[in-house]
């Protein structure tokens, strides 16, 4: 049966029995709603580890004022069944309280990497997330930490961050988890009203003609950003963020792809932000 723990001292305490016991811990942090996305890194994380832990947490310093803070799905019971079936030991879901005791004067951050893609319609996310993975890691102290190439941005915050500051851990990248007709599984892929859900899978179709003409040798990214463009605009309802190309590393956008870029979108479906991504690999 899953442990269930809510404070960071009663985290602490039966982590350093774990790893005086010699066990290595895996680490995956999510904000719940969990779906085959999540359970995929959990499923690895106990694959590689000897315990992994799930923390659950809506981190309110991440969302923008006039973002989904307040109605983003929260449902622990089913979460702690969806995480022990995937292999969690442990689920840490602390509230809010816990986390944030005041309001914090401290933070951490990536500069620049944030800047583009989802940051600019979102600032302040990344140091929020960075925040929070770093508050994470450092309660945690993880040999391994699991992040979903879903969230691509993100991903190469971290892995800088971890970089950067020296962290101890390993950042291990998991493929993108896809419903059956290719939309990227998404906690907010329940927001989307029917009709809508059906014409998400045109993030995927777009991601998917990209992936085909740069196949066939188109390397301009203009061109490709066009193409994709208008397959979405035709869609009723649909709405580009942005559409970029960048490199994956340091995300900065690339007029010209040499070998790999990567190719990621966000797209708004009423209030709904879905993103997605792919990487544009040579003879791939
Ligand atoms: P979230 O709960 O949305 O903060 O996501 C927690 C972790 O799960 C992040 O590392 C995400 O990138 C990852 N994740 C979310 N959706 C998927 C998916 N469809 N496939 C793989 N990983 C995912």
């Amino acid at each position: 049966m899953v442990k269930l723990i809510t404070a960071i001292a009663d985290l602490r305490q039966t982590l350093a029995g774990a790893r005086a016991a010699g066990k290595s811990i895996g680490f995956v942090p999510t904000m719940g709603c969990l779906h085959e996305g999540h359970q995929s890194l959990i499923r690895q994380a106990s694959l590689e580890n000897d315990l992994a832990v799930v923390s659950i947490f809506v981190n309110p310093l991440q969302f923008g004022p006039e973002e989904d803070y307040a109605t983003y799905p929260r449902d622990l019971d089913r979460d702690c069944q969806l995480a022990v079936a995937a292999g969690a030991g442990i689920v840490f879901a602390p509230a809010a309280a816990e986390m944030y005791p005041q309001a914090a004067l401290a933070y951490a951050a990536v500069e620049l990497l944030g800047d583009g893609l989802c940051g600019k319609s979102r600032p302040g996310h990344f140091r929020g997330v960075c925040t929070v993975v770093s508050k994470l890691l450092h309660i945690v102290q993880p040999e391994r930490a699991y992040f979903g190439e879903k969230d691509a941005q993100q991903l190469a915050i971290i892995r800088r961050l971890v970089l950067d500051l020296n962290m101890p851990v390993l950042i291990v990248a998991v493929p993108i988890q896809r419903e059956p007709d290719g939309l990227a599984m998404s906690s907010r892929n329940r927001y989307l009203a029917a009709d809508e859900r059906k014409r998400a899978v045109v993030l995927y179709r777009a991601l998917q003609e990209a992936q085909r003409v740069f196949a066939a040798g188109e390397r301009e990214s203009r061109m490709l950003k066009e193409r994709m463009a208008a397959m979405i605009t035709a869609v009723p309802g649909a709405a580009i963020d942005y559409i970029e190309i960048a490199e994956p590393q340091t995300l900065q956008p690339l007029e010209n792809i040499q070998d790999t870029a990567l190719l990621a979108l966000a797209v708004r479906f009423g209030k709904t932000r879905l993103i997605d991504n792919c990487l544009l690999t040579e003879g791939k």
